[in-house]
């Protein structure tokens, strides 16, 4: 490793550390394994520009080399962290940073901290005799995804680059590698506190739940009663995005507590994918043969995610165990009326509803069953709700187009006119205005997703490149990519999407 690098080439935020003073038990230092002559595939521009990096920065072959594990960031000693999980509902005592590896924690110019991280970089001690590596489809799926959420205004962990080499990695065939350098506040799972909890190392639990309030939840540190504080703003946060999720036909695909954020982020982009026709039942991860984490389950398996946590924080409440496992319940039952309230305000904005009325989940949910019965496009027919004009002589050109059950469709449009009317919400073009900042004309639909990789698996990243542009600003008309706002071309409706990654 040539460690005789020029830092003031990058001229990148200064470094951070925070999480890598923790040291062990809760990640061991871990050199990464390097790559043959890498290539960036594509970087996000924004985000470089936030951690100092800038086009010439971008462009060095140093900078790269340390993108892809080849190089160390200067002044920072890489490391894999250890956590365990609730994988598909059983407990795993041992998990950890297979393939993953912290390079760097920076300090922003507008005071954040945010950490970067190498996914597919080599092994670990936790990659439990894997790889370590991941292949270039499923980081450019990380890549793209992840962006696309960040732009759709998702919490999540962030991508600044997709880099790609000639190294065989073996999955079902012989596939290339690729790491990706995300990016996130932190890093820590729910499963980073079930790894101590489960196996009775209770002392580590304050320490890391410390560093956690200390460093992303300020306002609490040091307060005698932060513990049960934080935990409810983390099961808060998660019902948030369960709403989120669900409002935007997200499907993660894996949601084991391992896959779960303690800032309430989406984390772990692997089968994941949006819904194209509506169906609640629908089950992207192809591996997932009960649908335990199907579209309609996520909203409850995020609040028995939440559980688990607070299982494994147990011994960070105060009192006797019987008082803990009280405001441990406490802070559980403040899941569902977040979740409600998130959801019905994120369906009603979908909807153009200012208000909140009885029955307008009733409302809501005859005009999902329409789309469920006419296998409706979800994004096409939400983005189309903004054509339809208060007064009934004036026909709801374009959603209708996106409906089969038509008869179904005018006797529920009626009912949606008079729910407008109730609230006095006629001013047509600005609740359209409204409505087209929250219903996404662009998605990753998997089909896009695929275009862009087969064609970077041939050395061609001009697809990745005009995926990644339109998905940066998904909520505007962009006339000239109007064929990416279609349904998938019959034959590519059903892509599998697997773990294998
Ligand atoms: P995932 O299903 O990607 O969330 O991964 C579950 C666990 O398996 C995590 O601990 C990963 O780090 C680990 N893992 C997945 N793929 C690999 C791989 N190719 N090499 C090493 N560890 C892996
Ligand atoms: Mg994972």
């Amino acid at each position: 490793m040539n460690d005789r690098i020029d830092l003031a080439v990058w001229s990148a935020a200064p470094l951070d550390p925070c999480y890598a003073t923790l040291g062990a038990p809760y990640h061991q230092p871990v050199a990464p394994t390097p790559l043959s002559q890498p290539i960036l595939l594509h970087h996000s521009a924004t985000l470089a520009r936030e951690l100092g990096l800038d086009g010439a920065a971008m462009g060095s072959p140093e900078l790269l080399a340390t993108l892809v594990g080849n190089n160390p960031w200067p002044g920072y000693v890489p490391h894999a962290s250890v956590y365990a999980g609730h994988q598909f509902g059983t407990f795993v005592p041992q998990l950890g940073d297979g393939r993953a590896l912290m390079i760097a924690e920076l300090r922003t110019q507008d005071g954040r901290h945010l950490e970067l991280q190498l996914k597919g970089a080599g092994r670990t001690p936790y990659s439990r005799g894997a790889d370590g590596r991941a292949v270039l489809r499923s980081s450019i799926r990380e890549y793209l995804c992840s962006e696309a959420m960040h732009a759709l205004g998702v919490p999540t962990t962030r991508c600044l680059s997709v880099a790609g080499a000639a190294d065989p990695v073996f999955r079902e065939t012989t596939e290339t590698a690729a790491v990706v350098c995300r990016v996130a506040p932190s890093f820590v799972r729910f499963g980073h506190f079930e790894f101590f909890y489960h196996r009775g190392a209770h002392q580590y639990l304050a320490s890391l739940a410390d560093h956690v309030i200390d460093t992303h939840f300020q306002h609490l540190a040091g307060q005698p009663d932060r513990y049960a504080a934080w935990l409810g703003e983390v099961v808060e946060r998660t019902a948030r995005l369960m709403a989120q999720w669900q409002t935007l036909g997200f499907c993660h695909g894996v949601m084991n507590t391992d896959n779960f954020s303690i800032l309430g982020l989406t984390i772990d982009y692997g089968p994941f994918g949006f819904l194209d026709h509506f169906n609640p039942h629908h089950i992207c991860n192809h591996s997932d043969d009960a649908g335990r984490y199907a579209y309609s389950a996520q909203p409850e398996v995020g609040q028995w995610n939440c559980a688990q946590l607070l299982q494994a924080t147990l011994p960070l409440l105060p009192g006797t165990p019987e008082q803990a496992v009280e405001i441990a319940q406490e802070i559980y039952a403040r899941y569902a009326p977040v979740y409600s309230q998130a959801a019905l305000r994120g369906w009603a904005d979908k909807l153009g509803l200012r208000e909140l009325h009885d029955g307008d989940a009733d409302l809501l949910n005859s005009f999902l069953g329409v789309l469920h019965r006419g296998k409706s496009d979800f994004t096409r027919s939400f983005r189309h709700l903004a054509r339809v004009r208060t007064d009934a002589d004036t026909p709801a050109i374009g959603v209708r187009e996106e409906i089969a059950d038509l008869a179904a469709f005018d006797a529920w449009i009626t009912d949606y006119r008079a729910r407008l009317t109730a609230e006095q919400n006629t001013d047509d073009d600005a609740r359209a205005d409204g409505m087209n900042r929250v219903n996404p004309k662009y998605i990753l639909r998997n089909h896009l997703a695929q275009a862009a990789i087969e064609q970077a698996q041939q050395g061609d990243t001009a697809e990745l490149d005009r995926l990644a542009k339109l998905l940066a600003r998904p909520f505007d008309e962009q006339p000239e990519m109007e064929r990416y706002a279609a349904e998938p071309p019959e034959g590519q409706r059903h892509i599998e999407v697997s773990c294998s990654s």
